[in-house]
C-alpha cells in the first residue's frame, strides 16, 4: 500500500490559543495591507506544521500529485467547506480557477454575453467595477448603469437611480470596492436580471443569499487565503450560455465538468484557502459570527473617526462605509505622511491609502485580531492630540 492512500488530511487541528497568539505575535506586526493581506495566525501555524509532511502523508502539499488521494480529500473539504459556508444548493455550481479576479473581468462576459439581446450592465462603485466594465467592454455590448465618479465614488446610487438598459445580459456590481471602501450593506434589485458579483475583498466576511446571485467571484488573497485561487459561483442555467468556440480554459464549462481540475490547479493556494474555511467554521463558528467581530472591528475604528472633530476624515459616506476597508484622510498630505511612517514604528504597518483616493487604508479582514484595530485606535487618539 503506497503511502498516498493512508489517512487523509485530519479534520480541524488549530492549536493558536489566545495567550498562544499574543506571544506569537510579539514579532509579527499587525497588518493593515488590502491585499495580499494578514492570515490567522492559526492558519500559518498550521501550514508550517503540515509543510514537511501532510499528517498521514509523508510528503508536502508543495510536493504531491494534484491527482493523488491526498490532493483530493484537500479538494472535496474545501469545495464542501466552501458550500457549507455560503449555503451553495442544487441552482448553483461552485468552481475553483486562476488568473484572480483580473480574470474573471474577461470571463464573465465572454461566458455570460454571447448570443444576448441585451448588454451587460454596470454600477460603478469604484476602482474595481471599471475594470470589470473595461474588460466587458472589448468583448461585446457594454452600458454604465450608474457611475459613483463624480464624487469619487464615496456612495452607492439610491434605486431610482440606477438605469438598467432593455434586457441586461448581466449586472455587475462590486459589493466591497477595496480602494474606495464602499460596501454594499444589501443587494440593489436588479429585477430578472442575473447579478453578477465581484466580491474579493468581503469574500466570506458575512453571511450571503447565494440564490439571489447569477454568479459571484472572488480573488483569495484580500480574506480567504493567498494569490492563485478563485472561487466562482455559478448558477446552473447560465452556464449554456457559453459559446463552444471559447477556449477551454476560459470557459465554465471546463471546470464544471473536470471538478476544477482540467489541468494542475495551485494545490498550495487551494490547500490554504480549504484551512481558511476550516478555520472559519469550525474555530469562528461560521460567517454570522465573523460579520459580528468584523462589524464590531470597524465600528472602532469608524467612532474614532466620528469622534475627532473632523481631524480624521472618511471617504466613504457612512451609509456604505466597508467593514473591510476603513479610508480616511488627515487634514494634510503632509499628516497623512507622518501618521503612516509613525505608525509603522509601532508595529502598525501598511496602512498607506491607495494612490487614486490617498490618505489611509486601514483593511480589517477576517484575520485582523480585535487587539490591532484597538492598537490602531489608540494610535489614532495619540496622533491626533500630538498633531491635531
Ligand atoms: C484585489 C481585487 C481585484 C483584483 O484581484 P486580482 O486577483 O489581483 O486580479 C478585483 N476586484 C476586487 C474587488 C479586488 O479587491
Amino acid at each position: 500500500m503506497g503511502l498516498t492512500t493512508r489517512a487523509p488530511v485530519q479534520a480541524s487541528r488549530f492549536r493558536t490559543s489566545t495567550e498562544e497568539y499574543m506571544a506569537t505575535v510579539a514579532d509579527r506586526v499587525f497588518n493593515f495591507s488590502a491585499g495580499p493581506a494578514v492570515l490567522p495566525v492559526a492558519v500559518l501555524e498550521r501550514a508550517r506544521e503540515e509543510l514537511l509532511s501532510l499528517p498521514g502523508v509523508g510528503m508536502s502539499v508543495l510536493e504531491i500529485s494534484h491527482r493523488s488521494p491526498a490532493f483530493d480529500a484537500i479538494l472535496e473539504r474545501t469545495l464542501a467547506d466552501l458550500k457549507a459556508l455560503l449555503g451553495v444548493g442544487a441552482d448553483h455550481e461552485i468552481v475553483l480557477l486562476q488568473g484572480g479576479a483580473s480574470l474573471q473581468f474577461s470571463m464573465v462576459p465572454m461566458n455570460l454575453l454571447p448570443g444576448q439581446p441585451g448588454a451587460g450592465n454596470y454600477i460603478l462603485t469604484g476602482t474595481w467595477g471599471k475594470g470589470g466594465l473595461k474588460e466587458a467592454q472589448r468583448v461585446g455590448a457594454a452600458h454604465v448603469a450608474w457611475d459613483g465618479g463624480a464624487t469619487n465614488y464615496d456612495r452607492l446610487p439610491n434605486a431610482d437611480e440606477i438605469a438598467l438598459s432593455d434586457n441586461p445580459a448581466y449586472v455587475h456590481i462590486t459589493s466591497n470596492e477595496t480602494i474606495q471602501g464602499v460596501q454594499w450593506p444589501r443587494l440593489p434589485d436588479v429585477g430578472q436580471a442575473p447579478l453578477v458579483c465581484d466580491s474579493s475583498s468581503d469574500f466570506l466576511s458575512t453571511p450571503v443569499d447565494i440564490s439571489r446571485y447569477g454568479l459571484l467571484y472572488a480573488c483569495a488573497q484580500k480574506n480567504a487565503g493567498i494569490a492563485g485561487v478563485t472561487v466562482v459561483v455559478i448558477r446552473k442555467d447560465l452556464l449554456e450560455r457559453s459559446p463552444d468556440s471559447l477556449p477551454a480554459m476560459l470557459d465554465y464549462r471546463t471546470f464544471v465538468s473536470k471538478g476544477s481540475r482540467p489541468n494542475t490547479p495551485p494545490v498550495f493556494a487551494v490547500y490554504v484557502l480549504g484551512l481558511v474555511c476550516d478555520w472559519l467554521l469550525r474555530e469562528v463558528g461560521g460567517l454570522e459570527a465573523v460579520a459580528r467581530q468584523s462589524a464590531a472591528k470597524a465600528a472602532l475604528l469608524y467612532e474614532t473617526l466620528d469622534a475627532s472633530d473632523g481631524f480624521y476624515q472618511g471617504h466613504a459616506q457612512p451609509q456604505c462605509r466597508s467593514a473591510m476597508n476603513v479610508t480616511f484622510r488627515l487634514p494634510s498630505p503632509e499628516l497623512d505622511q507622518a501618521f503612516i511612517a509613525e505608525a509603522a514604528t509601532q508595529g502598525l504597518s501598511d496602512l498607506k491609502g491607495h494612490r487614486s483616493v490617498g490618505g489611509i487604508r486601514a483593511s480589517v479582514y477576517n484575520a485582523m485580531p480585535v487587539e490591532g484595530v484597538q492598537a490602531l485606535r489608540e494610535f489614532m487618539n495619540d496622533f491626533r492630540n500630538a498633531r491635531g
